[in-house]
């Protein structure tokens, strides 16, 4: 059997590394095996790198491609957009009707303010939820990502030796350069554990408890029976602003992200990846009595490139195509014979493994069957030969992250399934 090769990723890599640092952009792009890729083309489901390999892709550059990698309706509309300039520091017609979009779809979202980045979106969020409450402490939870900054980026992905007790997670700095001080007003908890949350914001000094709905940064794990509805309940009476990170689940889920499928909505939610099909835009949608403080001016938020007519223009024909249903049905169906197929064929390989998670976001786990409930589940997990897994993968055709996420798009049709599942079945068969 064909085996593919990267000796020009490789070589070109080289090069990157003489201009960039690390020869990326992004520390999330470092130290791929069997090397970083340089991508020269996509299409559908497929990404085509520098050394002409056709690979059916489950990066979706980290989620945003659902509706594939070049969705026509999405690409005329932008090309349409050029047409009339590039950037106006104004609002525009095709903005509104994108907030309108996101009010029509999203349970929360009774008003919206756009941003280019989920990072940003989320740091809005915060200071909203600060000056709405007067209070300052923020709760997190262990092995959520909020983005890259100093004041959410703690203990995203603490080591079994630094990440303290259960019911009292050491604050752990995930970068070197991190300002201490940033982390003084955040309380780490473990997620899916409702007593916990009830007692900290019962505390009284919670400005807001801040989580993704569904666990997809670490594992893709779903919230307990009457977990989120417990937090709610218990952010109403304290007081505390609930803020959903639906940066990945947003649009993904379902129509109505991680709050539409579970039922619970949040006071504010934040977008960003599927909302715009891979053109930088993010949003902050909730409650219309608290985004107003942006509205009077009392809260600030700006940005020179906010709501940038180009990917205006993405959003609206991305959620036109959402708002249609049938990427649903389609990823929901290739989805599930996905998780199902591939569970069954490491099974018989005889390998340790879970799969887990949602039909268009899933996670395959070496190193246990057992469920993974928490993100501590994931220190008992076999991650050396799981990147063992992914390197023979690549060579077979099929690019899956390290980290177990498979990211599934409306382009995935059963065909590339089926070339999909066989390049699973022989990679097992080598890792066995
Ligand atoms: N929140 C979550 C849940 C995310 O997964 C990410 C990105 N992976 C972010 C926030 C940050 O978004 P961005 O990379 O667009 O800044």
């Amino acid at each position: 059997m064909h085996l593919n090769t990267f000796d020009r990723s490789r070589a070109r890599m080289a090069a990157a590394s003489e201009v960039l640092a690390g020869g990326v952009s992004s520390n999330f792009r470092l130290g791929i095996s069997p090397t970083p890729l340089v991508i020269r083309d996509a299409k559908g489901p497929y990404v085509i790198d520098a050394d002409g390999n056709r690979l059916i892709d489950y990066y979706l550059g980290m989620g945003p491609m659902l509706l594939g990698h070049d969705p026509e309706t999405v690409i005329d509309a932008v090309r349409a957009q050029l047409e009339h300039g590039i950037l106006y520091a104004a609002q525009t017609e095709i903005e509104i009707e994108a907030a309108r979009l996101v009010c029509e779809i999203v349970p929360c979202a009774e008003r919206v303010r756009f941003g280019s980045s989920g990072t940003e979106v989320i740091q809005a969020a915060i200071r909203l939820a600060r000056a709405v409450t007067g209070k300052q402490v923020i709760v997190k939870f262990e092995g959520h990502y909020h983005g890259w900054l100093d004041n959410v980026h703690w203990s995203v992905s603490p080591s079994e030796q630094t990440c303290g007790p259960l019911e009292k997670p050491s604050k752990v700095a995930g970068t070197r350069g991190q300002d201490a001080l940033a982390g003084e007003h955040i309380a780490v908890l473990p997620w899916n554990d409702l007593a916990l949350v009830r007692a900290r914001v019962a505390k009284g000094d919670v400005a807001a408890v801040l989580m993704e709905p569904a666990m997809c940064n670490t594992g893709a794990i779903e919230p307990g029976e009457g977990y989120l509805e417990g937090v709610r309940a218990a952010c109403s009476e304290a007081g505390a602003v609930l803020i959903f990170d639906e940066v990945i689940t947003g649009f993904r889920l379902s129509a109505g992200g991680a709050q539409g499928l579970f039922g619970v909505k949040p006071d504010l939610a934040a977008f960003g990846k599927a909302i715009g099909s891979g053109f930088p835009v993010a949003a902050l949608a909730g409650r219309a009595d608290l985004m107003s403080l942006f509205g009077t001016g009392e809260v600030l938020h700006g940005g020179t490139y906010n709501a940038h007519p180009v990917a205006m223009a993405a959003t609206v024909a991305t959620l036109n195509e959402l708002a249609k249903g049938e990427v649903y049905r389609s990823i929901d169906k290739r989805g599930r014979l996905l998780m199902g197929e591939i569970g069954e064929i490491l099974r018989a390989a005889r390998i340790p493994a879970r799969v887990q998670g949602f039909p268009s976001i899933f996670h395959v786990s070496f190193g246990t069957t057992n469920p993974i409930r928490t993100f501590r589940d994931t220190f008992a997990l076999d991650r050396k030969r799981y990147v063992r897994f992914t390197t023979e993968l690549i060579q077979r055709g099929v690019r899956a992250l390290e980290r177990g996420a498979w990211f599934v798009s409306a382009a995935h049709d059963d065909a590339v399934i089926s070339r999909t599942l066989d390049a699973v079945l022989a990679s097992a068969r080598a890792v066995s």
